[in-house]
């Protein structure tokens, strides 16, 4: 039987009337002649809800708690959608990670796939289920403990099931029709794209855009997966939606293809931290280990101190999310206890959203930078921090100017046009 795998997003599955209308999407690939394998996410909301109640519990909480809660919205809705699959007298049986079992590492809250058996689900199949439902964003450790595979982790479960059953497809049904120049939440100009690039979505995914999470396009990129984002709200065929696919099989190509936004993003300044060897080591180390995604890095030019300091001093600036500036804080100060690092402060900004324009044509077109950078100016917006390369621009602005920034930069590029 060919296979196909269907993944319904939060809102696609946010009450029963809405698992109602993703059941009715996989009952018509049934009758088309496919096995399915459906990935659901938590109802919208549960995740978030979940995430605050520990938080609330346990400020610096132990992650494989975290885990054992977070995970567990996603149960609900494969519950609920292989009943509401048996109801149309459809062979659907749910799976939760470990019973499948999906096997990924120990790294609570933003674990990696290690394998996915088939022979399970492949028997099921072989009883004559037509559907089996797996609770996506969730899998289980070497030492049996349920794991999650970070927010957005159930696009990842899709791609991973597709490539481990050999799917023909894996569709990723949400709450837009495709993947647009930007997110159509900021600017009534945002076009719907037919195609993107791997490598433009994997840029896009991890520069902020959540129609898809990053690791699912590494995913699909490496496996060959074809990927397609697609509404869950309208009615759709085999055309609707994006492809996500190799660069060769796109015509269409523009300079910048899309406009992407983060916006918990925290500036972190260390001032006056000594300029030797070794110093951005004794730095970044620690803040790896204590789990902090530093993103953006900046040092400034070395100054020399006259008077009473020991040498020379450089002011070292990095980014991470928001919700990780307490732990980079505790992280350095703990450095500071061991003797690694001194500093004379540090300062968080804990406002600012990072910007970012996207294309493979910037590959061999020159000023897309200068372009970008006026388009800011134009609109008085300060920049804070920038980043380049091969195929995207990125710039740290205060948070108030993000969705001017967003416009500005989607019309300086014209992307509305096709
Ligand atoms: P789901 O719950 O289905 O996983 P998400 O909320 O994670 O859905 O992702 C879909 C959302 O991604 C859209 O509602 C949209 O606001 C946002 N988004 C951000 N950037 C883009 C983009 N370039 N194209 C389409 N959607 C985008
Ligand atoms: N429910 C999880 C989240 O909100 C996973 C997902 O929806 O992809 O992050
Ligand atoms: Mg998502």
């Amino acid at each position: 039987m060919p296979l196909l795998v269907m993944k319904f997003g939060g809102t696609s599955v946010a009450d029963l009337a809405r698992i109602e209308n993703a059941a009715k999407k996989v009952q018509a690939e049934v009758a088309r002649g496919y096995d399915v394998i459906v990935i659901v996410s938590a109802m919208s909301g549960e995740t978030n809800k979940m995430v605050g109640f520990v938080e609330g519990t346990s400020k610096l909480y132990d992650a494989r708690e975290y885990d054992a809660v977070v995970s567990s919205g996603e149960n609900v809705t494969a519950g609920l959608l292989a009943l509401r699959l048996q109801e149309m007298d459809i062979a659907a049986r749910s799976w939760q990670g470990w019973q499948v079992p999906i096997n990924t590492t120990s790294a609570h809250a933003n674990a990696r796939f290690v394998s996915i058996p088939r022979e399970h689900i492949d028997a099921k199949f072989a009883e004559g289920f037509k559907v089996a439902v797996v609770a996506g964003f969730q899998g289980v450790s070497a030492e049996g403990r349920v794991t999650t595979l970070g927010r957005g982790g159930s696009d990842t479960t899709a791609v991973a099931f597709a490539a481990a059953f050999g799917a023909e497809r894996c569709d990723i049904y949400t709450d837009v029709d495709g993947v647009y120049t930007t997110d159509p939440r900021i600017t009534n100009k945002a076009r719907k794209l037919d195609k993107i690039a791997f490598e433009e979505m994997l840029e896009l995914a991890s520069l902020g855009a959540k129609v898809l999470q990053t690791r699912s396009v590494e995913l699909a990129m490496r496996y060959k997966v074809r990927l397609r984002v697609l509404s869950s709200f309208e009615d759709t065929d085999e055309n609707s939606g994006t492809l996500v696919c190799d660069e060769d099989e796109i015509m269409e190509s523009k300079v910048v293809s899309g406009v992407a936004y983060s916006r918990d993003e925290a500036k972190v300044t260390l001032v006056r931290v000594e300029d030797r060897p070794g110093i951005a080591a004794a730095i970044f180390g620690p803040l790896a280990e204590a789990g902090v995604n530093v993103d953006m890095i900046v040092q400034n030019i070395s100054e020399v101190e006259v008077g009473s300091v020991k040498g020379a001093t450089t002011d070292m600036t990095f980014s991470c999310p928001t919700n990780q500036v307490a732990r980079a804080q505790k992280a350095m100060e703990d450095a500071v206890a061991a003797g690694m690092i001194t500093y004379d402060g540090i300062v968080v900004d804990s406002d600012v959203a990072k910007i970012s324009v996207v294309g493979i044509g910037m590959r061999s077109h020159a000023g897309v930078a200068a372009t970008m950078f006026k388009a800011l100016s134009k609109e008085n917006v300060n920049i804070k921090v920038i980043a380049t390369s091969e195929i995207k621009i990125s710039v740290l602005i205060d948070r108030k100017y993000m969705e001017l920034a967003v416009q500005a930069l989607h019309d300086a590029f014209e992307l509305e046009k096709a």
